[in-house]
Protein backbone atom coordinates (compact mmCIF):
# COMPACT_ATOMS: atom_id res chain seq x y z
CA UNK A 1 0.00 0.00 0.00
CA UNK A 2 2.43 2.23 1.36
CA UNK A 3 4.39 1.57 -1.71
CA UNK A 4 1.76 2.66 -4.07
CA UNK A 5 1.29 5.61 -2.45
CA UNK A 6 4.86 6.46 -2.81
CA UNK A 7 4.50 5.55 -6.65
CA UNK A 8 1.60 8.00 -7.53
CA UNK A 9 3.64 11.05 -5.36
CA UNK A 10 6.81 10.15 -7.15
CA UNK A 11 4.75 10.06 -10.57
CA UNK A 12 2.89 13.59 -9.48
CA UNK A 13 6.09 14.93 -8.60
CA UNK A 14 7.71 13.89 -11.81
CA UNK A 15 4.79 15.49 -13.79
CA UNK A 16 5.27 18.67 -12.32
CA UNK A 17 8.89 18.61 -12.56
CA UNK A 18 8.04 17.99 -16.30
CA UNK A 19 5.59 20.84 -16.60
CA UNK A 20 8.25 23.34 -15.16
CA UNK A 21 10.85 22.46 -17.59
CA UNK A 22 8.60 22.35 -20.90
CA UNK A 23 7.33 26.08 -19.09
CA UNK A 24 10.90 27.12 -18.77
CA UNK A 25 11.80 26.03 -22.17
CA UNK A 26 9.15 27.01 -23.94
CA UNK A 27 9.43 31.07 -22.39
CA UNK A 28 8.10 34.10 -24.28
CA UNK A 29 10.00 36.69 -21.78
CA UNK A 30 9.61 40.82 -22.18
CA UNK A 31 13.08 40.41 -23.37
CA UNK A 32 11.55 38.67 -25.86
CA UNK A 33 8.57 40.47 -26.64
CA UNK A 34 10.83 43.50 -26.41
CA UNK A 35 12.88 42.25 -29.68
CA UNK A 36 9.45 41.49 -31.66
CA UNK A 37 8.10 44.93 -31.13
CA UNK A 38 11.13 46.42 -32.56
CA UNK A 39 11.36 43.64 -35.17
CA UNK A 40 7.71 45.06 -36.66
CA UNK A 41 9.00 48.36 -36.54
CA UNK A 42 11.89 47.33 -39.07
CA UNK A 43 9.30 45.64 -40.94
CA UNK A 44 6.70 48.90 -41.04
CA UNK A 45 10.10 50.67 -42.60
CA UNK A 46 10.22 47.58 -44.82
CA UNK A 47 6.62 48.62 -45.79
CA UNK A 48 4.54 45.51 -44.36
CA UNK A 49 1.41 47.55 -43.76
CA UNK A 50 -1.15 44.88 -43.06
CA UNK A 51 -1.86 45.60 -39.26
CA UNK A 52 -3.33 41.40 -39.35
CA UNK A 53 0.17 40.27 -40.80
CA UNK A 54 2.07 42.41 -38.26
CA UNK A 55 -0.15 41.55 -34.94
CA UNK A 56 0.38 37.59 -36.55
CA UNK A 57 3.94 38.00 -36.38
CA UNK A 58 4.03 40.12 -33.06
CA UNK A 59 2.81 37.42 -31.72
CA UNK A 60 4.50 34.26 -32.59
CA UNK A 61 7.10 33.54 -29.94
CA UNK A 62 9.83 32.79 -33.08
CA UNK A 63 12.44 31.95 -30.98
CA UNK A 64 10.84 28.81 -30.33
CA UNK A 65 10.72 27.62 -33.87
CA UNK A 66 14.62 27.57 -34.13
CA UNK A 67 17.84 25.85 -32.25
CA UNK A 68 18.84 27.05 -29.10
CA UNK A 69 21.60 29.01 -30.26
CA UNK A 70 20.31 31.38 -32.37
CA UNK A 71 17.74 32.43 -30.05
CA UNK A 72 19.38 35.93 -28.90
CA UNK A 73 19.45 36.41 -32.71
CA UNK A 74 15.64 35.15 -33.31
CA UNK A 75 14.38 38.68 -34.19
CA UNK A 76 16.98 39.70 -36.50
CA UNK A 77 15.28 39.51 -39.94
CA UNK A 78 17.21 36.73 -40.80
CA UNK A 79 16.82 33.43 -42.09
CA UNK A 80 18.39 30.51 -39.51
CA UNK A 81 19.32 26.63 -40.31
CA UNK A 82 17.24 24.19 -39.16
CA UNK A 83 17.47 20.61 -39.24
CA UNK A 84 18.30 18.69 -42.35
CA UNK A 85 19.90 21.50 -43.98
CA UNK A 86 16.70 23.43 -43.96
CA UNK A 87 15.86 26.75 -43.53
CA UNK A 88 13.19 29.00 -41.36
CA UNK A 89 12.46 31.76 -43.59
CA UNK A 90 13.48 35.58 -42.48
CA UNK A 91 10.79 37.25 -41.23
CA UNK A 92 10.27 39.52 -44.43
CA UNK A 93 9.89 36.55 -46.18
CA UNK A 94 7.44 35.43 -43.72
CA UNK A 95 5.11 38.61 -43.42
CA UNK A 96 5.25 39.19 -47.16
CA UNK A 97 4.02 36.04 -48.64
CA UNK A 98 1.55 35.59 -45.67
CA UNK A 99 0.57 39.34 -46.96
CA UNK A 100 0.00 38.30 -50.55
CA UNK A 101 -2.38 35.88 -49.59
CA UNK A 102 -4.76 37.89 -48.49
CA UNK A 103 -6.39 35.78 -45.68
CA UNK A 104 -9.79 35.94 -44.63
CA UNK A 105 -10.86 34.34 -40.84
CA UNK A 106 -12.76 31.54 -42.38
CA UNK A 107 -9.88 30.29 -45.03
CA UNK A 108 -8.52 26.70 -45.24
CA UNK A 109 -4.76 27.16 -46.18
CA UNK A 110 -2.72 24.56 -47.29
CA UNK A 111 1.47 25.70 -46.75
CA UNK A 112 3.90 23.58 -48.78
CA UNK A 113 7.25 23.18 -46.28
CA UNK A 114 6.36 23.37 -43.07
CA UNK A 115 10.09 23.02 -41.91
CA UNK A 116 10.59 24.85 -38.21
CA UNK A 117 6.32 25.11 -38.30
CA UNK A 118 6.85 28.84 -37.94
CA UNK A 119 5.43 30.00 -41.19
CA UNK A 120 2.17 27.97 -39.90
CA UNK A 121 1.63 29.40 -36.81
CA UNK A 122 1.49 33.22 -38.80
CA UNK A 123 -1.00 32.02 -40.82
CA UNK A 124 -3.08 29.83 -38.29
CA UNK A 125 -3.88 33.41 -36.07
CA UNK A 126 -5.53 34.49 -39.62
CA UNK A 127 -7.41 32.10 -40.88
CA UNK A 128 -9.64 29.10 -39.94
CA UNK A 129 -7.57 26.07 -40.43
CA UNK A 130 -3.87 25.04 -41.65
CA UNK A 131 -2.78 22.62 -43.35
CA UNK A 132 1.35 22.35 -43.99
CA UNK A 133 3.27 19.58 -45.48
CA UNK A 134 6.65 18.35 -44.96
CA UNK A 135 8.43 16.09 -46.84
CA UNK A 136 11.15 15.56 -43.60
CA UNK A 137 9.97 13.10 -41.40
CA UNK A 138 11.98 14.40 -38.63
CA UNK A 139 11.10 18.04 -39.20
CA UNK A 140 7.50 17.43 -39.43
CA UNK A 141 7.63 15.20 -36.30
CA UNK A 142 9.45 18.20 -34.32
CA UNK A 143 6.95 20.77 -35.42
CA UNK A 144 4.22 18.83 -34.64
CA UNK A 145 4.83 18.43 -30.97
CA UNK A 146 5.84 22.32 -30.53
CA UNK A 147 2.93 23.67 -32.31
CA UNK A 148 0.74 21.42 -29.79
CA UNK A 149 2.93 22.40 -27.18
CA UNK A 150 2.15 26.28 -27.92
CA UNK A 151 -1.50 25.38 -28.33
CA UNK A 152 -1.67 25.92 -32.12
CA UNK A 153 -4.87 23.69 -32.51
CA UNK A 154 -6.05 24.85 -35.80
CA UNK A 155 -2.69 23.86 -37.65
CA UNK A 156 -2.94 19.82 -39.09
CA UNK A 157 0.76 18.72 -40.36
CA UNK A 158 1.15 15.78 -42.51
CA UNK A 159 4.58 13.72 -43.77
CA UNK A 160 4.40 13.55 -47.69
CA UNK A 161 5.73 15.16 -50.99
CA UNK A 162 3.86 18.22 -51.26
CA UNK A 163 3.82 18.05 -54.96
CA UNK A 164 0.96 15.98 -54.35
CA UNK A 165 -0.80 18.25 -52.06
CA UNK A 166 -3.87 17.04 -50.55
CA UNK A 167 -6.71 15.88 -52.74
CA UNK A 168 -8.80 14.25 -49.75
CA UNK A 169 -9.48 17.83 -48.19
CA UNK A 170 -9.62 19.81 -51.46
CA UNK A 171 -10.37 22.17 -52.81
CA UNK A 172 -8.54 25.31 -50.33
CA UNK A 173 -9.03 29.13 -50.20
CA UNK A 174 -5.14 29.69 -50.24
CA UNK A 175 -2.07 27.33 -50.95
CA UNK A 176 1.52 28.94 -50.12
CA UNK A 177 4.70 27.26 -50.94
CA UNK A 178 7.46 28.02 -49.07
CA UNK A 179 9.98 26.30 -51.13
CA UNK A 180 11.75 27.02 -54.36
CA UNK A 181 9.45 25.73 -57.13
CA UNK A 182 11.18 24.95 -60.54
CA UNK A 183 8.05 25.22 -62.36
CA UNK A 184 4.21 26.04 -61.77
CA UNK A 185 2.75 22.93 -59.52
CA UNK A 186 -0.35 22.11 -61.96
CA UNK A 187 -1.26 19.44 -59.23
CA UNK A 188 -1.70 21.91 -56.47
CA UNK A 189 -3.18 24.84 -58.82
CA UNK A 190 -5.98 22.00 -59.57
CA UNK A 191 -6.79 22.21 -55.62
CA UNK A 192 -7.24 25.96 -55.13
CA UNK A 193 -10.97 26.74 -55.09
CA UNK A 194 -12.09 29.50 -57.86
CA UNK A 195 -11.05 32.58 -56.63
CA UNK A 196 -8.19 31.53 -54.38
CA UNK A 197 -4.49 32.29 -54.55
CA UNK A 198 -1.72 29.86 -54.71
CA UNK A 199 1.52 32.29 -53.54
CA UNK A 200 5.04 30.79 -54.59
CA UNK A 201 8.55 31.24 -55.66
CA UNK A 202 9.37 30.22 -59.29
CA UNK A 203 13.07 29.35 -60.39
CA UNK A 204 15.53 26.87 -60.64
CA UNK A 205 18.38 29.39 -59.40
CA UNK A 206 19.45 31.35 -56.38
CA UNK A 207 17.02 33.83 -56.63
CA UNK A 208 13.25 32.97 -57.42
CA UNK A 209 10.57 35.27 -58.79
CA UNK A 210 7.50 35.89 -55.96
CA UNK A 211 4.58 35.20 -58.15
CA UNK A 212 0.82 35.54 -56.78
CA UNK A 213 -1.27 33.17 -59.20
CA UNK A 214 -5.56 33.24 -58.99
CA UNK A 215 -7.84 31.02 -60.35
CA UNK A 216 -10.35 32.91 -62.18
CA UNK A 217 -12.53 29.65 -63.01
CA UNK A 218 -11.95 25.72 -63.77
CA UNK A 219 -9.41 26.74 -66.41
CA UNK A 220 -8.00 30.01 -66.36
CA UNK A 221 -5.12 31.82 -64.09
CA UNK A 222 -4.14 34.74 -63.73
CA UNK A 223 -0.30 36.23 -62.57
CA UNK A 224 1.10 38.77 -60.59
CA UNK A 225 4.94 39.03 -60.55
CA UNK A 226 6.70 40.58 -56.99
CA UNK A 227 10.30 40.76 -55.68
CA UNK A 228 13.29 37.92 -55.79
CA UNK A 229 13.88 35.60 -53.17
CA UNK A 230 15.92 32.78 -52.09
CA UNK A 231 14.35 29.63 -51.10
CA UNK A 232 15.41 26.42 -50.36
CA UNK A 233 14.18 23.31 -53.27
CA UNK A 234 11.59 22.14 -53.59
CA UNK A 235 12.11 18.70 -53.94
CA UNK A 236 10.44 15.59 -55.28
CA UNK A 237 9.54 12.58 -52.56
CA UNK A 238 9.82 12.12 -48.98
CA UNK A 239 13.07 11.84 -46.76
CA UNK A 240 12.58 9.57 -43.26
N1 LIG B 1 7.86 27.43 -43.84
C1 LIG B 1 9.08 27.02 -43.16
C2 LIG B 1 10.33 27.27 -43.97
C3 LIG B 1 10.47 26.28 -44.94
S1 LIG B 1 12.01 25.88 -45.66
C4 LIG B 1 9.24 27.66 -41.82
O1 LIG B 1 8.43 28.52 -41.46
O2 LIG B 1 10.17 27.28 -41.11
C5 LIG B 1 11.28 24.85 -46.92
C6 LIG B 1 10.77 23.52 -46.43
O3 LIG B 1 10.15 22.90 -47.54
C7 LIG B 1 11.86 22.57 -45.95
O4 LIG B 1 11.58 22.12 -44.68
C8 LIG B 1 11.81 21.44 -46.98
O5 LIG B 1 12.11 20.18 -46.43
C9 LIG B 1 10.37 21.51 -47.44
N2 LIG B 1 10.10 20.89 -48.73
C10 LIG B 1 10.85 20.90 -49.86
N3 LIG B 1 10.27 20.19 -50.84
C11 LIG B 1 9.10 19.72 -50.33
C12 LIG B 1 8.05 18.91 -50.83
N4 LIG B 1 8.06 18.41 -52.06
N5 LIG B 1 7.01 18.64 -50.02
C13 LIG B 1 6.98 19.11 -48.74
N6 LIG B 1 7.93 19.86 -48.21
C14 LIG B 1 8.99 20.17 -48.98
Amino acid sequence: MLIIIHMILLNRILQVLKCIYLANMLQDSFRHKGLRKQLIEELKSMNITDTAVLSAINQVPRHLFMDKSFEERAYENVPFPIDRGQTISNPYTVAFQTWLLQLNKNDVVLEIGTGSGYQAAVLSLLCDKVYSIERHQPLMLKSKKLLKQLNYNNIQLFFKDGFLGLPNLAPFDKILITAAVPELPNTLMQQLKIGGYIVLPLGNGEQQEMLRIQRKDKLTFTQEQFNYFSFVPMLKGTVN
